[in-house]
């Protein structure tokens, strides 16, 4: 027991080991009431998510994603969720849209991504990226040697703009 007593203190019924420490990461974001709200920029960026909604193909969700990518080069690459009947065989509008915008323009740093979501009822809502995309954003961004900025459309019309996948991936697996 002398052991025990010298390697954890107990705090509140709670035990820790000595020299631990809790830390806390903190996510930093901007949050704007409205898409109009936006600069100019990002605003675009969103306005061609939320027109690639239209080009999703979800028959099994029902659920349209838009995505938008900004190019170094001026040029905004759009994509959409497509599903397929072997679920797996989907992929994420985030992921069509990055992959779209390497294969078409190789190298070329991707400066911004959008993300909107769009109900059945055909209302425009929050799709927050899945880990696998979050993960493809963040080698986009070390291949770009510059932050990926991400634009996320949320409940209620607000939009949330995050300064890189950092705050989206906290600790993530880079190289
Ligand atoms: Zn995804």
């Amino acid at each position: 027991m002398a052991g025990f007593a010298n390697r954890f203190v107990k705090v509140a019924d709670t035990y820790y080991i000595i020299g631990m420490e809790e830390k806390t990461i903190q996510i930093k974001y901007a949050e704007y009431p409205s898409v109009e709200a936006l600069p100019p920029a990002e605003r675009e960026v969103l306005e061609k998510a939320i027109e690639a909604t239209v080009t999703a193909y979800s028959p099994y969700s029902h659920f349209c994603v838009g995505a938008a990518v900004l190019l170094d080069n001026g040029e905004i690459v759009t994509g959409s969720n497509q599903e397929n009947v072997a679920y797996p065989s989907g992929l994420c509008a985030e992921r069509t849209a990055m992959f779209a915008a390497s294969a078409r323009y190789p190298k070329v740093p991707m400066r911004k991504i959008a993300i909107v979501g769009k109900n059945q009822q055909g209302e425009l809502c929050a799709a927050t990226p899945c880990g696998a995309c979050r993960q493809v954003m963040s080698e986009y961004q070390d291949v770009a040697g510059q932050n990926l900025q991400i634009i996320l459309y949320s409940e209620g019309g607000i939009v949330l703009v995050f300064d890189g996948i950092d705050s989206l991936l906290p600790l993530r697996f880079s190289f």
